[in-house]
């Protein structure tokens, strides 16, 4: 940094102004973004000296200049930030004056700070879609990115973020590309995957294992056409393979089915602009601002029922919920201008139950036979993420699947988190590492069942360790014994271990992401976890802290018979539920689901339940509306995981306000509510009304439990968290209901509510244990 006197300014211009200097300090997500360039070309616009610096948690300005120029400065600073930065708070306060040849950008000497933040994947920008859409041109290309927009965490090996340490390090920049890289005025200056049609990678396809050689724009023309045919296409993307179809062909998405090996997952589909989706599906505000931010999730939106229009209706299972997307890399963009539909499925490149492909051998390996084509590029994927999931909720954007756009921003806390490792659960797993007081949350991991997915488990714990620098001291698991996520962290390293308990990680997870650290009333509703007294737990309600928990009340316990089966087969828990209400008459009630169910099995069932054979007992919520949507016939097998309760929340009609009965003693009984259900349903009641009702029961549940609560406790923080929350009817109406009762409600939105969020509430209770002394 160089300083000059303020005299010798003065004497060289030739009109004396006033020259001030203002030390500004940008608080929020502003590392790794792009954000000191950012600010060195605003300062060099508005002809001001000075520096910036990242420090430990912020970005810090020095600026000196004309006032106007300064105050125009600031106000850019705010409303041309980069994308992918998230600025909290600007604090800007005059100091001595002090003059600078020059602004510069002051490297830090502290290494270890400045590596911590790397940006996560941001969509194409429109200014490069402009450039890309130009034909005849080296930017006519679709791997044009600037330092706005393009691959960040997926191509990132190592750290310090530069092209050497991403999977763009085998291409060698073109002198234009140099160009532009090196000049601080352009937008592609410092923007690490720079790539043009002459340097950067390209795509290949692929038919029947053949390569056909051909550019760009043939590549996309023939692709184009093949998914117009009724192909199915596997093209590779940001952090993984997709398989693609035309959304609207019953019959393509049938076959991509049948390749997928799979039940009935429900399909995301991409829409080829906001407009155009417009006309197939509701979307209010904040959905689209979801829709169309750079991180570009999947957002889960309710389509309008049109009879013939719509898009094909096995894309999920005939419900009106659909995981809705819009272009996020130039291909979609290029995509979608040859082709003549308005929507394709565009759904993990993957067979059931294993991780998201990356690799082009393995690609053409497996699905080489399956697919009609397959679109391939030599841009090789180094952290596999699989696209977002959001659900707009009492409206806020919630993350429901945390991946790509997202990771690896971390989640702020208010704890010393240094060195803590959390294992996460066992389904939808994420992991979570501390430093410092920042929590980085893995990308969606996925059921850690099959060993490939377990593969992808292991090897992304060392590949975060590495990049974030962290050794780590202590481990935190689930109580679980026999979660393989249990099991991986007691064979890693000789390390202090903490287990904690599966429904307390959620409450903490939400407390962690609103900075809590007090005595709350924790609402933990979800379909299965390990409880302290051995048996599975799903319906809690706690009063917590971060360190330890009290359990108050919860569903009563029923048996779960046939164990995890019962998960997947939602008549057993109707059985269940109806054997303990009404004793073995309750074949005499002439339920029609029943007669989907062969005797014998039923029989069986039963002879289970009084045996106590392979009926563990459970309290889950996500059991209980399993038990109801197969009452109502709407869901005796699931064909995914949580269907029966989604397909009861897809009936419930909003203007209904009437309930069932139940009971609340020691703990929450439904035997009045099965028996009203049943009342209803031979009186013929519409199954809408009774979803409805039912609804509107569990919101009672919560309600009355929560408010006898804060009487006996004077405890006035209510903090939901659980799968269960998912639904969009339960959140919302829970938290009008506690709201209007002065209630202060916490739900999540930043991490999810599900179990891909455990590991941040098990990171936090382990943080706050050893800062307690009691690890
Ligand atoms: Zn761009
Ligand atoms: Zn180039």
């Amino acid at each position: 940094m160089v300083k000059a006197s303020i005299l010798q300014v003065f004497n060289h211009s030739f009109k004396p102004s006033v020259i001030k200097t203002q030390q500004i300090i940008v608080k929020g997500l502003v590392q790794g973004v792009g954000f000191r360039p950012f600010v060195y070309r605003l300062a060099t616009k508005f002809s001001l000296t000075g520096w910036v610096q990242n420090t430990n948690e912020n970005v810090r300005i020095l600026v000196s200049g004309e006032p106007s120029d300064i105050r125009h400065f600031l106000i850019s600073l705010k409303e041309e930030a980069p994308l992918a930065s998230m600025i909290e708070d600007i604090i800007a306060k005059e100091t001595e004056p002090e003059v600078f040849t020059a602004f510069t950008i002051i490297h830090s000497h502290d290494v270890s700070d400045e590596i911590t933040e790397i940006s996560p994947d941001i969509a194409v920008c429109s200014e490069c879609m402009e450039d890309i859409e130009k034909e005849g041109n080296r930017l006519h290309y679709a791997f044009v990115n600037c330092t706005h927009c393009g691959p960040r965490f997926t191509i990132i090996q190592d750290l310090p973020y530069d092209r050497a340490k991403t999977t763009m390090h085998s291409f060698i920049m073109c002198p234009d590309c140099r160009k532009e890289y090196e000049s601080i005025s352009d937008r592609r200056f410092h923007a690490q995957p720079i790539a043009c049609a002459r340097c950067g990678p390209h795509y290949e396809l692929f038919v029947k294992g053949e390569k056909i050689s051909g550019a760009m724009d043939v590549i996309v023309r023939r692709v184009s056409q093949c998914m117009e045919k009724g192909g199915i296409i596997l093209i590779k993307g940001l952090g993984g393979m997709h398989l693609a179809c035309d959304a609207f062909d019953e019959a393509a998405v049938g076959k991509l089915r049948d390749i997928k090996k799979r039940d009935g997952k429900p399909f995301a589909v991409m829409f080829r602009d906001i407009e155009t989706l417009k006309q197939y599906a509701a979307v209010n505000k904040t959905e689209e601002q979801s829709l169309l931010s750079w991180q570009r999730p999947i957002v889960l939106l309710a389509m309008k029922t049109c009879e013939d229009q719509g898009v094909a209706k096995n894309i999920n299972a005939g419900l009106n919920l659909i995981g809705i997307m819009l272009p996020y890399m130039p291909v979609h963009y290029l995509l979608f201008q040859q082709l003549k539909t308005h929507a394709i499925v565009l759904t993990s490149g993957n067979f059931s139950s294993e991780p998201i492909l990356i690799e082009n051998r393995e690609a053409i390996a497996q699905f080489s036979t399956y697919a009609d084509a397959i679109v391939l590029h030599n841009r090789d994927i180094f952290n596999r993420t699989d696209d977002s999931v959001v659900r707009v909720m009492a409206g806020k954007e919630r993350i429901l699947r945390r991946s790509r756009g997202y990771v690896p921003t971390p989640v702020r806390t208010t704890l010393n988190t240094d060195g803590i490792l959390a294992f996460g659960a066992e389904l939808t797993n994420c992991f979570c590492i501390g430093k410092g007081q920042k929590a980085f949350l893995s990308q969606h991991i996925g059921d850690l069942m099959g060993l490939e997915t377990t593969l992808f488990y292991e090897q992304t714990i060392s590949q975060f360790l590495k990049l974030f620098r962290v050794t780590p001291s202590l481990l935190v698991v689930d109580l679980h014994p026999e979660y393989i996520s249990t099991k991986t962290a007691q064979n890693f390293r000789d390390l202090p271990l903490v287990s904690v308990q599966h429904h307390h990680a959620h409450i903490a997870s939400c407390m962690a992401e609103h900075h809590l650290d007090e005595k709350v009333i924790g609402v933990a509703f979800d379909g299965t976890g390990y409880g302290d007294d051995g048996n599975i737990w799903g319906s809690e309600f706690l009063v917590c802290d971060l360190n330890d928990y009290t359990r108050i009340t919860h569903f009563e316990y029923i048996p779960l018979p046939g164990g995890d089966l019962a998960a997947e087969e939602p008549w057993r828990m109707a059985v269940s539920y109806l054997y303990k209400v009404f004793g073995k008459d309750f074949i005499n009630l002439k339920l029609s689901f029943l007669k989907e169910i062969e005797p014998e099995k039923t029989e069986l069932l039963i002879r289970m339940i009084d045996r106590k054979i392979n009926c563990p007992l459970t309290s889950g919520a996500g059991r209980l509306f399993d038990a109801v949507a197969a009452l109502l016939g709407l869901c005796q097998v699931a064909s995914f995981p949580a269907e029966g309760p989604m397909r009861l929340e897809s009936l419930v009609k909003k203007n209904c306000t009437e309930s069932y009965k139940f009971d609340a003693d020691q703990t929450i009984c439904f035997n009045a509510t099965i028996g009203g259900i049943v009342e209803d349903l031979s009186r013929g009641v519409d199954v809408t009304v009774i979803a409805s009702k039912f609804h509107n029961t569990i919101i009672s549940v919560i309600f009355d439990s929560v408010i006898s609560l804060r009487e006996k406790e004077g405890i006035n923080k209510v903090v939901l968290s659980g799968g269960v929350f998912q639904n969009k009817y339960l959140l919302e109406g829970t938290i009008t209901l506690l709201n209007e009762n002065h209630f202060e409600v916490y739900t999540h939105s930043a991490v999810p509510t599900n179990d891909g969020g455990i590991a941040l509430g098990q990171l936090a209770i382990a943080a706050k244990r050893r800062n307690l002394k009691c690890v």
